[in-house]
């Protein structure tokens, strides 16, 4: 199957389909990979690094998109490039269809067959091509945390870990999945003073196994969670709620009430957000303060470490990318259940219930 890899058009987004290492695993499973020119550029993947491994540059999108049966890449494509999609093309990507129709429709007129990171699932009822980009947003919280807590960036002027004989900085995490879990690790690992809410308790016992006496464990009700708040110095939203917008743990007086200069990273921001005062920010402009509390609220947290993101992704989706193009994509998804999950659009209609049905689509 000839493999093609476009340079992704959304604004700052630097991540690529496939590194020059996975261009060669295809190459060296008989597929042949063409990638546009500049590609990889912003992430230091040159046109030379893939040439090296055997792929071919190819000068535009219109060219990769009309010499290759399967394209991948990482955000979901804008309406230019659904428009350069036939029935021959295989897409493998993020997609996230439910809020977004006119993509849906353009996928569809298409003909093409899409193929969902977001929704291929895994025997432990997780989403393994969606987990690396928990993890590294739930390193990144503690880190965009640590720094808006600086004085200059309006925080209280606290360090995380503290130093000798000086008390560390108090860090809320609610939600202990995998981005959760992520950012405890750095917490623990800076030093501060962590605890952990969830409302699963096979949650709260995997973080008190691992983590032991490092941290504290809280079972998530709204009295023991606004204490909790109140108190903190800077608090992670991480909960996740599947198939629904976040719930708004803190509210707005809440808020109204936290120390001036405490920091919130809202995480679930991508699904609305589970702080009332929170509001989507970029990696140009991170954060805003309200009510004297600095919010980072950036709904692309990945994106700022790119070259990092790439990577990962590219460890999770690569089994499944060579299984689609060794095996084709029918026998590929009727061998795995878990795949064929990842099948949101085929042959004009949308192919994945959830989105069917909130977007009022025959499925
Ligand atoms: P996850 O499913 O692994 O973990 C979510 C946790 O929230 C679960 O353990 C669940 O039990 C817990 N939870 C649910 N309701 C709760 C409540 N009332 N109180 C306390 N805990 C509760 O999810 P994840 O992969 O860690 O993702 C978390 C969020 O981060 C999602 O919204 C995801 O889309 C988002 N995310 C954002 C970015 C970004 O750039 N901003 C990047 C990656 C993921």
């Amino acid at each position: 199957m000839i493999i093609g890899v476009p340079k992704e058009i959304k604004v700052h987004e630097y991540r690529v389909g496939l590194t020059p290492a996975s261009a060669s695993e295809f190459i060296r499973n008989g597929h042949p990979v063409f990638v546009e020119t500049g590609a990889g550029e912003g992430i230091g993947f040159t046109d030379d690094a893939y040439r090296a491994v055997g792929a071919e540059i190819l000068s535009s999108a219109a060219e990769v998109f009309a010499s290759a049966e399967m394209i991948v890449k990482v955000k979901e494509p804008q309406l230019n490039e659904c428009a350069m999609l036939t029935e021959k093309h295989l897409l493998f990507t993020y997609l996230h269809l439910a809020p977004d129709p006119k993509q849906t429709e353009a996928l569809m007129a298409s003909g093409c067959t899409a193929i969902a990171y977001e929704t291929v699932t895994n025997d432990a009822g997780g989403l393994p091509l969606l987990a690396p980009m928990s993890e590294v947003a739930g390193r990144m919280s503690i880190q965009a945390g640590a720094h808006a807590l600086e004085k200059e960036a309006g925080g209280r002027g606290l360090l995380l870990g503290g130093v000798p004989g000086v008390a560390p900085a108090k860090v809320v995490i609610i939600g202990g999945g995998v981005s959760g879990m992520n950012a405890t690790e750095i917490a623990v690992g800076m030093g501060a003073d962590v605890s952990v809410f969830d409302r699963n308790l096979a949650v709260l016992s995997k973080l008190d196994h691992r983590f032991r006496s490092a941290i504290k464990t809280r079972y998530s009700t709204a009295h023991d969670l606004e204490d909790a708040v109140l108190d903190a110095d800077l608090v992670i939203g991480a909960v996740l709620v599947a198939g629904a917008a976040a719930p708004k743990l803190v509210t707005e007086d809440m808020v109204r009430e936290m120390k001036e200069g405490s920091v919130l990273v809202d995480i679930s921001i991508d699904q609305g957000g589970c702080f009332a005062t929170s509001h989507p920010t970029t990696h140009a402009d991170p954060t805003f303060i309200k009510h004297g509390v600095v919010h980072y609220c950036v709904a692309n947290m990945p994106g700022a470490v790119a070259r990092t993101s790439t990577f990962a992704l590219n460890n999770a989706t690569l089994p499944f990318g060579l299984a689609l193009a060794n095996k084709g994509w029918k026998q590929a998804v009727a061998d795995d259940p878990h795949l064929k999950n990842g099948v949101n659009v085929s042959g004009g209609f949308v192919t994945y219930e959830a989105v069917a049905r909130d977007l009022g689509k025959e499925y």
